[in-house]
């Protein structure tokens, strides 16, 4: 078995929040063997001085299975085939693991499974990636946010099944699509409680599931040992997903009090997407975004950020998600610098992406965190990310399951 000792110059403790001067980190094999006084490091020791290690980063919502929102609406989906997307995946998740992220919850594919598929390929080694937890398909009301709206009615008729595999109406079938969907190989439940920003006719203030409805959703996840993650930027159907049992808020646009205190109670994760509303604001126009769009991203990025910032003083529990397949791939590093602007430390910053983000995903014994017997998936960055968050942006070294995939940066 492969043992090899890092000695950087500093070590950051991702369950306390702090870093650790003049200790080595011991790998064995793919796992963590032990971290010692940096005096006790013997044999095999890469030195990392100028370096912080930080446990391999986790991005909690991805879509790495489809090319990149193009602002062109839902034509470009029924012009590709499955593995069209797939294979754009493999693209996405080397450009995911280089930025260092080592783990991904990717939430949902617009063609069902490609996700799942991709997974396979990165477990298999056959492609390089992050380790991921796959959503499978969205699961969403006819006409909402997570279908293809605004097709004719006999349009609609043809459409593939893996492009409709989520849309239900009803409890009986929630429950049934869920089954069906956790069946196929999905981790956990992606839900669009709201309608969405970049789906066109939909608004994302209007809930579009009843509370009942992800009740069942969540009661049924739960017998299958797993969870709901609720896509969500209306008060309403924030509400009613929090209390319906989610695990996980996604975007999360429209808080107010009562939404903060029900997810405090509950101990709901939030995930906030800060930086997509820059970047659509930016390259939304050259894209050719529509007016819709560009008005709901107007609608829901300060009030989010405003949101966030009274989210985080309240104590709800965060877990650092980018939407990267709405931004390129690679660069939701971007939005460390932005969690910090809108009130998060630093440290806090680098937990809601290594512990908490394990934490939200249930594999905290597994990644997130610097301790024996977790992977060895580490960051090498050059300098220190608590006394500047931009580090994170750039390059760095990054090392999955005890092996460099790409070196440390020469300081
Ligand atoms: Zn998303």
């Amino acid at each position: 078995m492969n043992r090899a000792t890092l000695l950087p110059d500093r070590i950051f403790d991702s369950v306390k929040g702090e870093m650790i001067e003049n200790h080595a980190v011991i790998i064995e094999g793919d796992r963590i063997a032990a971290v010692v006084a940096a005096g006790a490091a013997t044999d095999d020791v890469t030195d990392l001085s100028g370096h912080t290690l930080l446990p391999g980063l986790i991005d909690v919502h991805t879509h790495l299975a489809a090319p990149l929102d193009d602002g062109q609406g839902f034509a470009a989906l029924v012009q590709r085939s499955g593995a069209q997307d797939a294979l754009i995946g493999v693209k996405h998740a080397a450009e995911t693991l280089a930025a260092g992220f080592t783990t991904v919850r990717d939430i949902g594919p617009w063609r069902a499974f490609t996700d799942v598929a991709l997974k396979g390929a990165i477990e298999a080694g056959w492609v390089r990636g992050p380790r991921m937890a796959c959503a499978g398909a969205f699961v969403t009301c006819p006409g909402g946010g997570g279908d293809i709206t605004g097709l004719a009615v006999d349009v609609d008729e043809v459409l593939p099944r893996e492009l409709r595999f989520g849309v239900v109406s009803g409890i009986d079938q929630m429950r049934s699509t869920v089954r069906e969907i956790l069946g196929r190989g999905a981790d956990f439940i992606k839900v669009l409680a709201t309608g969405a920003v970049l789906t066109s006719g939909t608004s994302p203030g209007a809930p579009e599931f009843t509370e009942d409805e992800l009740r069942a959703a969540v009661e049924t996840a739960a017998d299958a040992g797993t969870y709901v993650a609720a896509h969500a930027h209306g008060t309403e159907g924030i509400k009613r997903a929090v209390r319906a049992g989610v695990r996980s808020v996604e975007h999360a646009s429209m808080l107010d009090d009562e939404a903060i205190d029900l997810m405090v109670e509950a101990g709901t994760y939030l995930v906030a997407d800060l930086y997509d509303g820059d970047y659509i604001m930016e390259v939304g126009p050259t894209l050719g975004y529509s007016d819709e769009v560009m008005r709901k991203t107007r609608e829901t990025t300060d009030v989010q950020r405003e949101g966030f910032a009274k989210a985080i003083r309240a104590g709800v529990k965060l877990a650092f998600g980018s939407d990267a397949g709405v931004i390129p791939h690679g660069t939701q590093g971007r939005q460390f610098a932005l969690y910090v602007k809108h009130g998060l430390s630093p440290s806090q910053t680098i937990q809601s992406a290594t512990r908490w983000a394990a934490e939200l995903m249930g594999w905290e014994n597994q990644i997130g965190s610097i301790s024996p017997g977790a992977y060895a998936d580490f960051v090498a960055v050059p300098g220190d990310p608590s006394a500047d968050m931009t580090l994170l942006e750039g390059e760095l070294g990054v090392m999955k399951s005890g092996r460099w995939i790409q070196e440390p940066v020469a300081t």
